[in-house]
């Protein structure tokens, strides 16, 4: 069979439907329509690597709005990498309790330590060298790379998925390896190479307030008339996402235990694992429709205390990624500081109400201390 001649015209930058000129007018559109309307957030305003860097862990997987005021606090106790490198872990698991996925938190700080140990306190310039640092995978190192030292590398996040499942109309679940393949391969041939930075943000940015995820609004779209999904009239029937398992229903029962002093026992998590380095009330795992002497006793069996005078203080509900927590909160007291039996935790500590604020808590504990009772008020002289 003879080989296939390529026409002398065919166009090699060409990406699936969109030709060469089409890129170049897709390029042009999408970057004067972000430098048009682009929201004004704290983390635009600067081309410190370390902050931007800051914003780029913040915002995986947590919305632009919640991460704000996390970021604003956060860049105010620690201004440079060398100030984060210093600071002890629990202070920086303090200023980012309530944020979730905690890991996020220990990462930045190790990777922090790491380059004040051998990089001389800066972070790296390339998309290569930064993802070999704790918590920076792809999608960062190159968000990171681009924004503060714009290196032409592309970002793949879920908006950008979004945006190119239906710019391309790929009718294929874009949670699937091979499609997700495709969809760098896609990200990384439209980029610009003069403005990969704004080109990243105006992609992502994109994805967030016009082809969102329901309702895509299509009339307000910059590419509107290179989007395949428009053009067929398919855009609200994609992406295609694979049927995931729904989160698994957890029942457990905490009981915070408080002395006669009016303090508190709380425990630290190991720093592995989910909510590592926080602190917490002790819980157990409940049977379903558990006595409260029966959740007293199998407490006692793990922790060695005995909780008297339980009180049943209601329920807070709290959702993981995977699981679906109900929490029976109740509140019992004990004479002095006994110290509990721990396999599970690092430490535990007695500690009064105002001291429990000045630990890192997640965000489920500041719902269990919510119910707690208040300490009785001073008797009057
Ligand atoms: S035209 Fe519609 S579907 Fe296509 S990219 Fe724009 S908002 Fe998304």
């Amino acid at each position: 069979m003879k080989p296939r001649r390529v026409p002398a015209t065919a166009d090699t930058n060409a990406v699936e439907h969109l030709s060469s000129a089409q890129i170049s007018a897709f390029r042009r559109a999408l970057l004067r329509w972000f430098r048009t309307v682009k929201r004004d957030l704290p983390w635009r305003r600067t081309r410190d690597p370390y902050q931007i860097w800051l914003s780029e862990i913040m915002l995986q997987q947590t919305r632009v709005e919640a991460v704000v005021p996390y970021f604003e606090r956060f860049t105010r106790e620690f201004p440079t990498l060398a100030a984060l490198a210093a600071a002890p872990e629990q202070s920086v698991l303090k200023l980012w309790a309530g944020l979730g996925y905690y890991s996020r938190a220990r990462n930045l700080h190790r990777a922090a330590r790491q380059l004040a140990q051998s990089h001389g306190g800066a972070v790296p310039t390339s998309a290569s060298e930064l993802q070999q640092l704790p918590g920076v995978g792809r999608y960062t190192a190159a968000a990171i790379a681009s924004i503060a030292f714009n290196e032409p590398a592309a970002v793949l996040d879920g908006n950008v998925k979004r945006v190119l499942a239906r710019l391309f109309a790929i009718d294929m679940p874009i949670d699937d390896g091979p499609v997700i393949r495709r969809l760098w391969q896609l990200a990384q041939s439209l980029l610009s190479r003069r403005s990969p930075g704004d080109f990243n943000q105006a992609m992502m940015e994109l994805g967030a307030t016009v082809c969102v995820p329901r309702g895509p609004r299509c009339m307000l779209c910059p590419v509107r008339k290179h989007c395949a999904a428009a053009q067929q009239g398919i855009a609200d029937r994609l992406p295609v996402l694979s049927a995931k398992p729904a989160p698994l229903a957890v029942d457990r029962a905490c009981i915070a235990l408080r002395n006669q002093r009016h303090e508190w026992l709380v425990a630290q998590r190991p720093d592995r694992g989910l909510l590592g380095g926080m602190w917490e009330f002790l819980g157990v795992a409940l049977a379903e429709a558990a006595e409260p002497a029966a959740i007293a006793r199998a407490w006692q069996r793990e922790f060695g205390l005995r909780p008297t005078c339980l009180q049943d203080c209601g329920q807070v509900r709290h959702q993981f990624t995977h699981r679906d927590l109900t929490l029976r909160v109740f509140s019992a007291e004990t004479a002095d500081r006994p110290a509990p039996r721990l396999a599970a935790h690092a430490a535990f500590r007695w500690v009064s109400r105002e001291e429990l604020d000045s630990l890192p808590l997640a965000k489920l504990e500041r719902k269990v201390l919510a119910l707690l009772p208040a300490p009785p008020a001073p008797a009057e002289t």
